[in-house]
């Protein structure tokens, strides 16, 4: 395809149009979620990446503007935790400057917000996701895999409403028997104020969160406590490709969300490319190792080397792994997958 068609963006095999961007900017983590980077398995001595693995803020910003020219609107920043990332609010200025990119956002366990809201904000960051999948302390900490940074959470939260980082969506992941008897909590707290609550179905992403199918709780159930006490109504998608099948309250009170990429796969509309701490591609949640950039990039590639090289990965994508799920082989199952911090969710 020539430069100038790829300019008018591009489509993959499955005719999915390249429309958002999450980028990972550091793979380490101050929290232990046990569905994400189980303590076990990241230890003291785990090896993550040395700073010089990591893409500088100028290649990310530089990688962000060549997928903007392919079609890129959305951007998301995340990581590991991303506040963990020095000069985080430098970054979000250069990417701010990017022509194209209309939608910037960030998502956090939250626990350094209260320090970064500010700076985040004068930036030019206009909203952030908090992720929270609790209100009961003892739940938290268990979940996090580590104790003492829940009320972080709680003032990140606050910090973020108060420099108007806003609406912020509030992310919840619910495992059976672990916090699905806390759901009610976090919509009786949210309700009203203008934030937006997202149920997240525990995906079997990575290698090693020991996942299993019964211990999804669907959307669905959810969708029906809720609504046995406060009616809810059906939304439209914002925008073709938005991941949360969205609800309203039907008092007035707000909207809440559900992401249920087990029991709805939403392969069929999935626009997101994936962009690695280290600087590689991925086109799927569930992918193994994704293409390089960094090399290239390091070894003097031009601007138009790169779009050729982004372009003809997202022009060969095929990927449909959650509608595939059930019909995997054991054998596929076992193949090794990207881990969720090292490309963000
Ligand atoms: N550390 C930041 C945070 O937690 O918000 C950003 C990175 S984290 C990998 C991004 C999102 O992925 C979080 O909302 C987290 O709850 C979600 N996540 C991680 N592992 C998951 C899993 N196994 N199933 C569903 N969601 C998961
Ligand atoms: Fe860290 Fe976010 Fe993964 Fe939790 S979900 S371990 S906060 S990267
Ligand atoms: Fe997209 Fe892969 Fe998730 Fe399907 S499984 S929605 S292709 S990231």
């Amino acid at each position: 395809m020539s430069l100038p068609a790829l300019r008018a963006g591009v489509c993959d095999v499955l005719g999915r149009r390249l429309h958002d961007l999450r980028i990972s900017v550091i793979d380490m983590c101050n929290l232990r979620c046990t569905y994400c980077m189980p303590a076990g398995a990241y230890h003291e001595r785990f090896a993550f990446l040395k700073e010089e693995e990591r893409l500088t803020l100028e290649e990310i910003a530089r990688l962000t503007r060549l997928f903007a020219t392919l079609g890129v609107s959305k951007a998301r920043i995340t990581g590991g935790e991303p506040l963990l990332r020095k000069d985080l609010p430098r970054l979000i200025a250069m990417l701010r400057e990017i022509d194209g990119v209309g939608d910037l956002a960030l998502t956090t366990n939250g626990v350094l917000l209260a320090q970064h809201a500010e700076a985040l904000k004068e930036a030019g960051l206009e909203r952030v996701t908090v992720s929270l999948d609790t209100l009961d302390e003892r739940v938290f900490d268990a979940m996090s895999g580590r104790s003492g940074r829940y009320s972080a959470v709680l003032e990140g939260i606050a910090a973020a409403e108060a420099v108007g980082l806003a609406p912020i969506k509030i992310n919840a992941v619910v495992e059976r028997g672990i916090n699905d008897h806390t759901v009610m909590d976090l919509v009786e707290r949210f309700r009203g104020t203008g934030h937006v609550v997202r149920f997240i179905e525990f995906m079997d992403v990575g290698n090693c969160n020991h996942w299993g199918r019964e211990q999804v709780v669907a959307s669905r159930e959810i969708l029906e406590m809720i609504q046995e006490r406060y009616p809810l109504r059906a939304l439209e998608e914002n925008y073709h490709g938005e991941v949360a099948s969205r609800y309203e309250f039907c008092d007035g009170a707000g909207e809440i969300g559900f992401i249920s990429s087990v029991t709805e796969p939403f392969c069929g509309s999935c626009t997101r490319a994936r962009l690695s701490t280290d600087g590689r591609l991925l086109t799927c949640l569930f992918a193994g190792s994704g293409i390089d950039l960094r090399g290239p990039m390091r070894d003097g590639a031009t601007d138009d080397d790169l779009l050729g090289l982004i372009a003809g990965v997202w022009g060969n994508r095929t990927d449909r792994y959650s509608e595939l799920r059930a019909t995997l082989a054991p054998s596929d199952g076992s193949k090794r997958k990207i881990e969720m911090y090292q490309i963000g969710g």
